[in-house]
């Protein structure tokens, strides 16, 4: 079997890093900007006020947090905003010992999704905090603990994270 080269004269580094061929360098400019739609514009804002809040359908009776405009199990629009607690439980968890850009940490990043308590099904993504690894459960009940009012801003991270309910201390939701 015969090698099949292509026509003309391959680039070299050495004639790239003598200057030797035209180049360019242009910095790419990343920055982008996400539309959230209604729904999640909705709830980023009413984060902002320390409170989380779905929507209903009243076909299927679910109330979905995060919100969506649009109930997929009744091909319909969904009908009211509802505001739900604060408090919830961990549907599943993970110990990740990798950051977002996969370098290594000591202390395990604890992730939960975490049903809100008065939504049905799903949930959001969020961490745990003020928990050892080991203590955590499925189904153990947490409560968000807010950025104070100040300091949030429409984000997800305006909650800065979930920690263990404690019935001692807090009134039950
Ligand atoms: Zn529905």
């Amino acid at each position: 079997m015969t090698e099949r080269t292509l026509p003309g004269t391959p680039l070299s580094d050495e004639a790239i890093q003598q200057g030797k061929v035209l180049t360019l360098k242009w910095p790419a400019s990343l920055r982008y900007e996400w539309d959230t739609g209604v729904a999640i514009g909705r709830f980023l804002s009413e984060l902002k006020n320390g409170r989380i809040i779905g929507r209903s359908c009243h076909r299927c009776q679910r109330v979905l947090v995060p919100p969506r405009m649009f109930c997929e199990r009744c091909f319909r629009p969904t009908d009211a905003w509802q505001f739900v607690q604060d408090s919830g439980s961990v549907n599943t968890y993970s110990l990740s010992h990798l950051r977002w850009d996969a370098s290594r940490v000591e202390e395990p990043i604890l992730v939960a999704v975490i049903e809100i308590d008065g939504s049905s099904q799903g949930g959001l993504l969020h961490y745990l905090g003020d928990v050892r690894p080991e203590e955590i459960r499925i189904g153990m009940k947490v409560k968000a603990v807010w950025k104070p009012a100040e300091e949030r801003e429409g984000s997800i991270l305006d909650i800065r994270h979930f920690r263990p309910f404690d019935s001692a201390r807090d009134r039950p939701a």
